[in-house]
Formats: C-alpha cells, sequence, structure tokens
C-alpha cells in the first residue's frame, strides 16, 4: 500500500483543511467486521453495492472474518468471487469488533475510508453525503444518529452513566451519538494504524486524533437480523477498557483519599488525646479502632486492585503480542505483504 509522507505535529493539528491537497475522487475503503453475521450477508451486499456503484469513485469493501462460527466466511467468500472489489480478511479466531476493525483498517488502500457494522444498522445510503463532505476537504466525516433504535433503556442509561464519567475523568471528550460509522481520509487512518496500543478502544482512538471534522445526522435502523453481541457484562468491559486507556485519573485518586482520610485521623488523634488528658483513661473505644482498621483495609485493598488493573495492562502492552492474526486474505494484490498484525 501506498504510504504518505508521515504527518507532523504541525500538520495534525493545522485548523484549516487543505483544498488544494489533491483532487479527492480518490478510491473508498469500506471496512465491515463480521461476526456470525451469515443471515445479513446477502441483504447487507444487496443494499451496498449499489449504492457504490453510483458513487463518482473507485471502491473496495474489507470484509473482516472475526472468527465466526457459522457460514460467514463462505458466505463472504462467494461474494468476493462474484466480485472481486469485495476483499476478504479472515481473523484465526474471535479477536473482538474492536481489534476486528483494526485489522480491516491495516487492509485498505483507499483514499477515504468508512468503517460500517454488517447488520445494515449503518445505512448505506449515506456514503454519498459522507463523499461530498470529504470533498470539500474534511478529514473526517461522522455520521450522528437521531436516535438509538433497537436499544434497551438500561443500555441508554448505561451509554449516558458512561459518558458522563469519561468526559470528567479523561482529556479527550467523546462526541455524543457518534458511533464508528464514519469517513475517515487516508491520513487519518494511517495515524490510527500507527497506534500500536493493544487496548483497542476506537470511540477514544477516533477522538483522540482529532482532525478537522464535520458531521451529518442519521437515523440508526434496527438490526436487519440476528442478535446484537454486546451484552450488558461486555459493554461494562468495553467501558472498563475506554476509561483506563484513556484516564490515569482511577490510580490518581487514591493519594486524594488518603490525604482526606489523614487528615480526618489526624483531627480525631487530637481530639482523643484532649479527651484522654481532661478525662483519663477510658478503655472503650474499640469500635472505632476495629471500624478505622476495616475502612483503612478496605481502601488499601481497593488501591492495590486498580493498581493491578493497570499494572495488568501494562504487562499486556510490553508483551507486544501481534493485536490479531490474519489466518488467510482474499483479493489483496500483495497477499504476502498484507500486514499480519
Ligand atoms: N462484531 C465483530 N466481532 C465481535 C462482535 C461484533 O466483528 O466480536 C461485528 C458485528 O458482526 C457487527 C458489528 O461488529 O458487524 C457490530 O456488532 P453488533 O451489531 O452486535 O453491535 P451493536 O450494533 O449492537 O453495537
Ligand atoms: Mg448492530
Amino acid at each position: 500500500a501506498p504510504t504518505p509522507a508521515p504527518i507532523t505535529g504541525d500538520a495534525a493539528s493545522a485548523p484549516k483543511p487543505s483544498r488544494s491537497a489533491r483532487t479527492k475522487r480518490g478510491r473508498l475503503s469500506v471496512v465491515i467486521p463480521f461476526y456470525n453475521e451469515g443471515p445479513n450477508i446477502a441483504a447487507l451486499f444487496e443494499r451496498l453495492v449499489p449504492v457504490l456503484d453510483r458513487l463518482d469513485a473507485e471502491w473496495e469493501v474489507v470484509c473482516v472474518n472475526d472468527g465466526s462460527r457459522d457460514d460467514t466466511l463462505d458466505r463472504l467468500l462467494d461474494v468476493h468471487d462474484a466480485d472481486p472489489r469485495v476483499k476478504v480478511v479472515d481473523l484465526s479466531r474471535n479477536f473482538g469488533k474492536e481489534l476486528a476493525l483494526s485489522a480491516g483498517l491495516r487492509h485498505t488502500t483507499g483514499d477515504a475510508v468508512v468503517p460500517m457494522d454488517a447488520d445494515l444498522q449503518h445505512p448505506p445510503e449515506l456514503l454519498p453525503q459522507f463523499l461530498a463532505k470529504w470533498r470539500e476537504g474534511y478529514d473526517v466525516v461522522v455520521a450522528v444518529r437521531h436516535a438509538r433504535v433497537g436499544q434497551s433503556l438500561k443500555h441508554r442509561a448505561f451509554a449516558r452513566a458512561f459518558y458522563w464519567i469519561f468526559d470528567n475523568l479523561s482529556e479527550v471528550k467523546l462526541p455524543r451519538e457518534v458511533g464508528d460509522f464514519r469517513l475517515m481520509d487516508r491520513r487519518v487512518v494511517d495515524v490510527i494504524n500507527r497506534m500500536p496500543e493493544r487496548t483497542r478502544f476506537m470511540k477514544g482512538i477516533f477522538a483522540w486524533v482529532g482532525f478537522r471534522q464535520a458531521s451529518i445526522p442519521y437515523q440508526q435502523g434496527e438490526r436487519a437480523g440476528g442478535d446484537t453481541k454486546w451484552g450488558f457484562l461486555k459493554l461494562l468491559s468495553l467501558s472498563f477498557d475506554g476509561l483506563t486507556a484513556f484516564s490515569t485519573f482511577p490510580l490518581r485518586v487514591w493519594s486524594l483519599v488518603g490525604m482526606a482520610i489523614s487528615g480526618f485521623a489526624f483531627v480525631y488523634i487530637l481530639l482523643r488525646l484532649l479527651r484522654t488528658l481532661i478525662y483519663g483513661i477510658d478503655v472503650p473505644g474499640y469500635e472505632s479502632l476495629l471500624a478505622a482498621v476495616l475502612f483503612m483495609g478496605g481502601i488499601q485493598l481497593v488501591t492495590l486492585g486498580v493498581i493491578g488493573d493497570y499494572l495488568g495492562r501494562v504487562f499486556n502492552e510490553v508483551k507486544g503480542r501481534p493485536l490479531y492474526i490474519v489466518r488467510s486474505a482474499h483479493g489483496f494484490e500483495d497477499e504476502a505483504a498484507a500486514p499480519a498484525s
């Protein structure tokens, strides 16, 4: 794949889009992760390909099979055989959506890249609008949801709480109602591809890289078929990943808690001392001792747990294992040169 010149900090923070840079007719890459999406594949391509064909641009679709256990891979390969512009990356097991997406992004060659879900919750009909904004000179075009369809009340309340906490704890602000459905210029994709971290909280990464953004509103559809892969526990774990990847507040807060408790204890000791001096020694006071010891013990364990969590993440990063493993890639010009991780 052609690698454009690396971006300096200056270029990355330039406020204005450069219109002159190149005629942005360019090639469009769509990246779609698939995990047990067999029943949706026919409908997806029936809707997606006509939209792509009407675009005034060359295109490719990079499909990532994220270790599906159904017939997803066979169906994708059928589509690839019929239309070589649809390419398939087959991962060696289920790595999760974020890593599947990372794998897909690294296999794209287009000048603009759009990650999309396989379940038709992201309407392909938005692609022409994405391209139009991109050609106006924006580096990132995000699709903003009008309404969250097909999500439970619990799910929505959880999302709201998460955003609130995240915004208050981390230095990046997560845009609301913005998912992975977006267009990114090649420059942005190259920056993301160069990020080595393995805890890939894509929402945070997308927000972190910045660049000039435009947004277009859309109505998120219902899932075409099958069920969402995001159980509540998975969502919870994603939230922790996101928080710890973009904030060190949970590590630092304990020094504040410790200081508050020491201050309190100091005052308490002074009071007891005065009392003892005035009234002499009284034996009771046993509960307060026990309470203090248990309280401190509890806080120390929590602190250790938080440090352990971060340490575990550091350990994972340090091991430097590949983010994902490609079992086979279909339709890429130089398959041997396709990045393995
Ligand atoms: N996905 C994946 N690997 C996983 C889970 C999901 O590649 O382990 C894909 C899935 O096939 C779909 C996209 O990620 O294309 C979004 O998944 P889903 O629709 O279940 O999430 P939701 O829309 O409910 O957030
Ligand atoms: Mg979905």
